[in-house]
């Protein structure tokens, strides 16, 4: 997905500091009713309003193994233990573990075949020989339909697993195994229970999804994402009765599924800044500037792409160009597509922004004042990222 960061910056990773005491009665407000029962565990200060962070002990069973880049396995990046940095990183944050959702508003994301698919093909391929014949216990790609291949001709399905895992699945890097399916439907009720929160009277709420999902269209799953749980959450604040949404994704690559999702209408805003695919980045066909909506979602969505070695200045600018398109919309309401693998110690991308450009880009999200679900995407180094999201949390709980 990416070459590796030839500029390896250190810098010192700000901490959730600065938070601000609870000068008002918040503190009797519903949805503090709803996380109180683990509230005790992770030792809140009721003294502090901090936000909310959503999770799911389940979103730990994806174990991707390895990825597979240019035909050579190489270890996976969107490994469990980013959820243990990030839950270290935010403790003392009032903390909820996810409720079951059923799949209402996932569905109206997601095509149907594709959440069979993702929901079966694991336990279809342990039952077939592939760890016996070739040693492989995760669903990999190999044959894919692409127009080149159907030349204008009505496909059969294909008869076996291998391949039909190519018909959802758009590149090598994302495989899927023992647990995978559990841990993004577990992500995506994460994300439907910080809305929840929202509903509930909550300003503010982190939902800590993993594995991420900007990257899964309505029926293709790629970029160790495999269902978008961004999307969810916007869809679910608009059955909330929001009705126009925004989504501003931070995350060092375009989010080509969300925008995919949300390409034809009007109510949901889309906007991204970004390393720039043109340079040769992923997700390569999609996140120029020119990408702006169509039909009635012309306009609707925004790209904004920038070049390799972008650093605090010009990325927070970015950030802030799109807080002021989200307000001049009249959106109602806020989903951020979360990802820190644009700092500079990231593997996964050449963006060099520190622990300060996280916090003030939290400050021009959070200065909007919207009702906002804060959703994880990437994210990679686990020295840092913790402590990065942190100072987005920060910085948008007191902009
Ligand atoms: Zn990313």
């Amino acid at each position: 997905m990416a070459e590796p960061d030839p500029g390896h910056v250190q810098h010192r990773v700000g901490r959730s500091g600065g938070q601000r005491p609870d000068l008002d009665p918040q503190v009797t407000c519903a949805w503090h009713g709803l996380i109180l029962p683990e509230v005790g565990r992770s030792g809140w200060d009721a003294g502090a309003v901090l936000t909310p962070v959503v999770w799911s002990p389940e979103t730990r069973r994806h174990l991707p193994r390895h990825e597979v880049w240019v035909g050579v396995p190489t270890p996976g990046t969107e490994v469990p233990e980013r959820v243990d940095v990030i839950l270290d990183a935010l403790a003392g944050h009032p903390l909820q573990e996810a409720a079951p959702h059923d799949d209402t508003v996932l569905e109206r994301i997601h095509d149907g075949a594709l959440l069979g698919f993702l929901r079966t093909a694991a336990d279809k391929w342990a039952a077939a020989p592939y760890e016996e014949l070739v040693g492989q216990d995760r669903v990999v790609p190999y044959f894919f339909p692409t127009a080149a291949l159907l030349a204008g001709m009505e496909p059969s399905p294909p008869a076996a697993l291998h391949a039909r895992a190519g018909q959802f699945c758009y590149d090598t890097m994302t495989l899927l195994g023992p647990g995978t399916w559990q841990a993004a439907r577990a992500a995506v009720d994460v994300a439907l229970t910080a809305v929840d929160l929202l509903a509930a009277g909550a300003p503010s709420a982190y939902a800590l999804c993993r594995p991420p999902g900007h990257h899964v269209t309505p029926l293709g799953y790629g970029g160790s994402c495999y269902l978008n749980n961004a999307a969810v959450a916007a869809e679910a604040l608009r059955d909330a009765g929001h009705e126009r949404v925004a989504v501003v994704d931070v995350d060092a690559h375009h989010g080509n599924g969300t925008q995919a999702v949300f390409w034809e209408r009007p109510d949901v805003l889309y906007g991204s800044l970004h390393v720039d695919p043109a340079a040769g980045w992923f997700p390569h066909l999609f996140g120029h500037a020119g990408e702006t909506g169509s039909g009635a979602g012309a306009g609707a969505t925004r790209n904004l792409p920038l070049a390799e070695g972008t650093g605090d200045g010009p990325w927070v600018e970015a950030v802030a160009d799109l807080a002021d398109w989200v307000a001049d919309a009249g959106c109602t309401a806020l989903v951020v597509s979360l990802g820190v693998d644009a700092a500079g110690d990231d593997p996964e991308s050449p963006l060099q922004v520190t622990a300060e450009g996280f916090r003030e880009a939290g400050r021009e999200l959070g200065g909007l004042g919207l009702p906002s679900v804060l959703v994880q995407e990437g994210g990679y180094h686990l020295a840092t990222m913790g402590g990065l999201v942190a100072a987005f949390l920060a910085g948008h709980a007191d902009p």
